[in-house]
C-alpha cells in the first residue's frame, strides 16, 4: 500500500532531535533505523504531550507524519509492561488500519509486543486466533471490532490509550454508534488521543464526551 507524501513541514519549528522529546532509547532506534531525521511539526508538539498522559486532539492531514505523531510516544508507554491490551487504535478504513498496523510494528521493533489488526471483509477466525493468545495493541475498524467484542474476543478493562484516527472519515462513514459502544467498554480512566483533518461540529461534540481537558495540536488550515 503506497504511503502518500512527505510530510508537511511547511511550519517547522527550530530544529529539535526525537531525542530531546523524551522517547526512551528503543524507540529513537526504530526511528533511526526508519530513516527520520527530525520530527515534523505534528511530532514535535504531539509527542511530548501525549509522553505525559495529556489527551490530544491533533488536526492533521495525513502526511503530516500525524501517524508516528501518536506510534511512537504508545509504543514507548508500552515498553516493559505487562502484555495485556492496553491500547485500541479505530481507524475508518481497512486500508489505513492495515497502514498504522504496519507502523505500529515498525515502531516497535526493538520492543516485544504484539499487534493484531481488525477489520472487516476477511474471515474472523484468524484474527479471533491473534487476540486470544494475548496483544498489547489493537488496531481496528469499528465494525469489525464490534464483532470481536460481542464474541468476547478481548477484554478492554485494562485499556489505558484510546486512540481515534482520522474522526472525521470515520463519523462520516456512519461509525458513530459503533464507536460509542466500543467506547462504554473502555475504563473511563485511559488517555485519549483524536486524529482529524478537518474538525466539522460532529468531531467536536466527539471530542467534549469521551477527551478529557484535551491539547489542541493543529497543522495546517484549520
Ligand atoms: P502520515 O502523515 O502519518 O501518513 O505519514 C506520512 C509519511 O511520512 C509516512 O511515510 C512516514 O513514514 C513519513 N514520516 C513520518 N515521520 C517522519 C519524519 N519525522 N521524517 C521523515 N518522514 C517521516
Amino acid at each position: 500500500m503506497p504511503r502518500k507524501s512527505k510530510p508537511n513541514r511547511e511550519c517547522a519549528e527550530p530544529s529539535l532531535t526525537f531525542a530531546a522529546l523524551g522517547l526512551s532509547e528503543s524507540v529513537l532506534r526504530a526511528v533511526e533505523a526508519a530513516g527520520y531525521r527530525e520530527p515534523t511539526p505534528i511530532q514535535a508538539q504531539a509527542i511530548p504531550l501525549i509522553l505525559e498522559g495529556r489527551d490530544i486532539i491533533g488536526i492533521a492531514q495525513t502526511g503530516t507524519g500525524k501517524t508516528a505523531a501518536f506510534t511512537l510516544p504508545v509504543v514507548d508507554r508500552l515498553i516493559a509492561g505487562p502484555r495485556r491490551t492496553r491500547v485500541l487504535i479505530l481507524t475508518p478504513t481497512r486500508e489505513l488500519c492495515v497502514q498504522v498496523e504496519e507502523s505500529v510494528r515498525n515502531y516497535a521493533r526493538f520492543a516485544e509486543l504484539a499487534v493484531a489488526p481488525v477489520y472487516g471483509g476477511v474471515p474472523l477466525e484468524p484474527q479471533q486466533t491473534a487476540l486470544r493468545a494475548g496483544v498489547d495493541v489493537v488496531v481496528a475498524t469499528p465494525g469489525r471490532m464490534i464483532d470481536h467484542l460481542e464474541r468476547q474476543n478481548v477484554v478492554f478493562d485494562d485499556l489505558e490509550v484510546l486512540v481515534l484516527d482520522e474522526a472525521d472519515r470515520m463519523l462520516d462513514m456512519g461509525f458513530a454508534p459503533q464507536i460509542n459502544r466500543i467506547v462504554a467498554q473502555i475504563p473511563p480512566y485511559r488517555q485519549t488521543l483524536l486524529f482529524s483533518a478537518t474538525m466539522p461540529p460532529e468531531v467536536e461534540a466527539l471530542a467534549r464526551r469521551y477527551l478529557r481537558k484535551p491539547e489542541v495540536v493543529q497543522i495546517g488550515l484549520r
